[in-house]
């Protein structure tokens, strides 16, 4: 039989936990899924509340549920990480633990793994249950990404997809310190998929995406997969010397030809606040790298597992 892993991160997720259990359950009951093998995979990233102790329950009540809990909150993409690297069944489904990710999707993902693609991804619909201010800083979010990045990421790409087991070796031998799997994964190539569909709203608690980290979040997208940033400078550079080339012909011709009075002092003061701040922000975008460079450079581990359960697929044969 085939093996399937729900792979769930959860950061503070206490009022969402059973009720998701209870629903992946109700549907992996059905006729269609009785040729699977289902398990579930809770990675619980550092949680403060009592999200550990509530996996900890319902791995003792349910057959084929696993976990494993981080010893501090390491981010979203990092979770997942933790949660391939453990993983060794023939399919692999991510998805949030906040319910906003339909389970009933589910059946459809493995209908066309079987039809034979490696990777289902998703594709968020602008919904109703999503409110304005997210649907506006996500659809920037993505234009900016590609705008920049060499790969396309779909505007409302989500972390909720199906990928099948070549595609989550690939993915384990993955050493990148900041993630971004929206940009992995269509990067890897193979045999892709995309699904659209309706977010719901979240059941219980806050969305972990503060403005400050998807601004954060955005800034790994670009600076993973693209190094255009750092060509602007040199594009903005030859523009701006292009502009004091012919500046410098003119105070040639108005120095030799003219007695006019020196030229005014705001002009000057403009350009130079104008060109500074340009630097600065080059220098940024170069420091940007170098920060990234930095802390790759150091090959720390994504994240360090405080705990985890015994995972049996890793002993049992799955096919
Ligand atoms: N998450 C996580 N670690 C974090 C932030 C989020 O494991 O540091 C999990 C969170 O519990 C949820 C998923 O990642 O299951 C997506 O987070 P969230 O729903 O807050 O994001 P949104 O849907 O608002 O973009
Ligand atoms: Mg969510």
């Amino acid at each position: 039989m085939k093996r399937i892993t729900l792979l769930i991160p959860c950061y503070n997720e206490e009022g969402n936990l059973k009720l998701l259990n209870q629903k992946l359950r109700e549907i992996t009951k059905q006729e269609y899924y009785e040729s699977y093998i289902f398990d579930i995979l809770f990675v619980d990233d550092g949680s403060n509340d009592n999200t550990l102790d509530i996996i900890k329950e319902i791995c003792k009540e349910n057959e084929n549920t696993y976990y494993i809990s981080l010893s501090r909150n390491f981010g979203h993409q990092n979770a997942i990480k933790a949660g391939i690297d453990y993983i060794n069944s023939d399919a692999v489904i991510t998805m949030d633990a906040d319910l906003q990710h339909p389970p009933e999707l589910i059946s459809e993902m493995i209908t066309l793994w079987e039809k034979g693609y490696d990777v289902v991804n998703t594709i968020r619909l602008d919904g109703k249950n999503q409110s304005w201010s997210k649907r506006k800083i996500s659809k920037l979010f993505y234009r900016i990404i590609n705008v920049f990045s060499c790969v396309n990421i779909d505007a409302g790409a989500a972390d909720f997809r199906l990928f099948n087991k070549k595609v989550n070796n690939e993915l384990k031998r993955w050493n990148e310190h900041k993630l971004f799997f929206r940009g992995i994964i269509p990067w890897l190539g193979f045999k892709q998929y995309k699904l659209k569909y309706y977010p719901e709203k979240r059941f219980k608690g806050e969305t972990k995406y503060t403005l400050k980290k998807m601004i954060s979040f955005a800034l790994v997208g670009i600076t993973s997969f693209s190094i255009m940033p750092l060509r602007l400078s040199i594009f903005v550079g030859i523009i701006f010397s292009f502009i004091s080339l012919v500046l410098a012909f003119y105070a040639i011709y108005i120095n030799i030809f003219t007695d006019q009075a020196v030229p005014g002092w705001a002009s000057i003061i403009v350009s130079i606040l104008f060109i500074g701040g340009l630097q600065l922000l080059m220098i940024g975008i170069i420091g940007e790298y170098l920060g990234k460079l930095f802390i790759e450079n150091k090959k720390r581990p994504n994240y360090i597992i405080s705990e985890k359960s015994i995972y049996e697929a890793n002993n049992a044969s799955s096919e």
